[in-house]
């Protein structure tokens, strides 16, 4: 289990998260295990948020500033590898590959990751000059998010339906807000901006790697299998924010992934989608005063949110718990 439950008792406030995607409900359950009354308010059912659309593969993708992206990602991969035990949470660790197609890589992300070593020339996709191979948690987020609820129901965190529209009006001695792209809008910040990103689920082939191709020169790729399907991508279009699937977009995800992973050429559409990603130049996580009340922000994790959360909601509960 993570390593907040069972630790020391902090403080004893009535704690209002204002969202319910992979932050809110983190932050909820540190919050409540830390020993605060814990409310969260979401205006959509789980399912419906960005975090249900996550490849997820833990990757600090399209978020900064870069020491805190490392520590907070650092402090959830070990939370995540802890939960690979547990099936019910719908975390495995995976072997996989990310693509290189430059000749001194940046692997900034790669520091403290176990494993870490060149790929093998038998290793790479068709076309793939270069690349690393690692293991990496998996998150998948049709189990993980249920897992997640459960958690925050089992701590005593209760979870309800509505869509607030001014901090204002909320009870508790201290708000959280964790509400994705729309936090921007509460907090009157508008510097968050729409990520789009498409992706397509196939029945899985029998894939056992994960594959990421960001710099793909036909467009972003990424392949992430998960047993019985494999999520496929992708796009990453700054400021669109139309959530349709786009049938082209997909022939052409599809295109990119089947050139390196030949064996998804027949493999069935299970299901498609497409989520806005909290962009922001870089992730907003401080504590402040809105109206006379303390208001603690934690948003704008862009393309790592599940990356970033168990280290986020560790700071969000400290700066809750903090005189
Ligand atoms: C295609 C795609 C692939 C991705 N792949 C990965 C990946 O592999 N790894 C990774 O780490 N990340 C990935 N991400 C990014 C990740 O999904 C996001 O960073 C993360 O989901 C953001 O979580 P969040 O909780 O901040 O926002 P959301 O999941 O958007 O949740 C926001 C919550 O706030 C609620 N809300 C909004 N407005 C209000 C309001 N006014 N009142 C009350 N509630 C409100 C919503 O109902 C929702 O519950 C991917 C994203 C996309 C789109």
């Amino acid at each position: 289990m993570p390593p907040a439950e069972g630790g020391p008792l902090r403080g004893s406030s009535a704690v209002t998260v204002v969202g319910g995607g992979v932050l809110g409900l983190t932050c909820a359950l540190e919050l409540a295990r830390a020993g605060h009354r814990v409310q969260v308010l979401s205006a959509d059912p789980v399912q419906d948020t960005t975090s249900a659309v996550a490849a997820a593969l833990w990757f600090p993708y399209r978020a900064a500033p870069v020491d805190a992206v490392l520590r907070w990602g650092a402090a959830s991969l070990a939370v995540f590898t802890e939960l690979s035990a547990d099936p019910s949470s719908g975390v495995v660790l995976r072997p996989g590959t990310v693509v290189h197609r430059t000749p001194e890589p940046d692997l900034w992300w790669a520091a403290g990751i176990p494993g870490l070593r060149p790929a093998t020339a038998d290793e790479l996709p068709p076309g793939a000059p270069a690349g690393t191979r690692c293991t990496l948690p998996v998150v998948e987020m049709g189990r993980y998010l249920p897992w997640l609820l459960a958690a925050c129901s089992a701590a005593g965190v209760d979870v309800a339906a509505a869509r607030v529209t001014r901090l204002v009006d909320l009870p508790g001695d201290v708000v959280v807000v964790a509400a994705g792209l729309a936090s921007g809008v509460l907090l009157g910040d508008d510097t968050c901006v729409p990520v789009q990103g498409q992706v397509v689920r196939l029945a899985d082939p029998g894939l056992e790697d994960w594959l990421l191709d960001e710099d793909n020169p036909a467009g972003l790729t990424y392949v992430v299998p998960r047993g019985t399907d494999v999520i496929v991508g992708g796009t990453a279009v700054e400021g669109a924010n139309g959530a349709e699937p786009d049938p082209r977009v997909e022939a052409a995800v599809l295109e990119r992934a089947c050139a390196l992973v030949p064996a998804l050429r027949d493999a069935p559409v299970l299901s498609r989608a497409v989520g806005l990603r909290p962009g922001r130049p870089t992730v907003r996580l401080d504590r402040t005063v809105v109206d006379g009340r303390p208001v603690v922000a934690c948003y704008g994790h862009g393309g790592a949110g599940v990356t970033l959360s168990w280290g986020c909601a560790a700071d969000v509960a400290a700066l809750v718990s903090s005189p």
